[in-house]
């Protein structure tokens, strides 16, 4: 029977291999990317609702202007349609207490137009960090749907299943069109290549930069259209990069609080609890002097 296909996306350290584990428990399988040395955890999980998802649990990456091998593997399947591992639904895996940085890929992921679930995990930090969420206000402007998840704590994990289970209508959209910089360029490129979108054609135009390789089946360049020098795409890449950046502070400036009294208060506490507790070790070790 059908299988959904689920990738799990993320920066390193976000709890993407938590994630995994949680959804797919023992029926897992530890491999390789053919031809390299990439490790590839694939298994499968079962929905509430019966269907079976095929999860993939991808390289940590940062962003998709690759420069890493692993980054490679990422932006390679997700370029290509024909892959067997080109996902249904994209699940990109962040870390509450890293939202600005780990939101950069996902803006990009958007881009691609594929079915995308944001998981807030680590959600049981937030009371120690003082961090509250706008969950229904960051869905909203990121275009997306988002399950709030404590892999430590093995929650959120059904409301995250259920999400891939109704997979087909999730928003495929953009949230940011980061492609602002250049006009003349990129409608010059649109014109070229009507059908494709401009995103995909930008990433393979960036990544053959960068590695001079890839599969271009699904994106086909004409010999002859101008392509521009390594320096310039370099330059455009960061212009990209900063256009994210400013729509992702704007989302969180309306989307997250920090009550920073809430962590210090927190904090104090912490520490007076553990002054108390070396003056305990202080006289405890001061009794012993003493007696001996
Ligand atoms: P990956 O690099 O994205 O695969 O991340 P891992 O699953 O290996 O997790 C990275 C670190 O974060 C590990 O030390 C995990 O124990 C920790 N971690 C994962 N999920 C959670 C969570 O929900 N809460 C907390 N506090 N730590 C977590
Ligand atoms: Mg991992």
């Amino acid at each position: 029977s059908k299988q959904i296909k689920v990738s799990l996306i993320g920066n390193p350290n976000t709890g993407k291999t938590s994630v995994f584990n949680l959804l797919t428990g023992l029926n897992q399988q530890v491999g390789n990317y053919p031809g390299i040395t990439v490790e590839k955890k694939e298994g499968v999980c079962k929905l509430p609702r019966g269907v079976k998802a095929h999860i993939l649990d991808l390289p940590g990456t940062y962003s998709l202007n690759a420069s890493s091998l692993d980054e490679n593997v990422v932006i390679e399947i997700l370029l290509n349609k024909k892959d067997k591992d080109f996902p249904d639904v994209a699940v990109v895996v962040s870390d509450v207490e890293n939202l600005k940085r780990n939101l950069l890929l996902f803006t990009q992921i958007k881009d691609l137009e594929i079915p995308t679930i944001l998981v807030i995990n680590m959600a049981d930090r937030m009371i120690r960090r003082g961090i509250s969420l706008n969950i229904q206000l960051l869905e909203k402007e990121l275009n997306t749907k988002i399950a709030l998840v404590s892999a430590r704590k093995n929650e959120g994990i059904d409301e995250l299943k259920k999400l891939i289970e109704s997979y087909a209508t999730l928003p495929t959209k953009p949230c940011v069109d980061a492609l602002t910089f250049a006009p003349e360029y990129f409608d010059r490129l649109k014109k070229a290549f009507p059908k494709q979108s401009i995103y995909k054609l930008w990433l393979v135009i960036t990544q053959d930069v960068n590695f001079r390789k890839i599969d271009k089946s699904q994106v086909t360049i004409t010999p002859d259209f101008e392509i521009k020098s390594e320096s310039e795409l370099k330059r455009f890449q960061q212009k990209e990069t900063i256009k994210r950046y400013q729509f992702i502070n704007d989302v969180l400036k309306k989307g997250v609080f920090v009550d920073e009294k809430a962590a210090t208060g927190l904090r104090e506490r912490l520490d007076r609890v553990l002054t108390h507790k070396i003056w305990g070790y202080v006289i405890f070790f001061a009794i012993l002097l003493l007696i001996f």
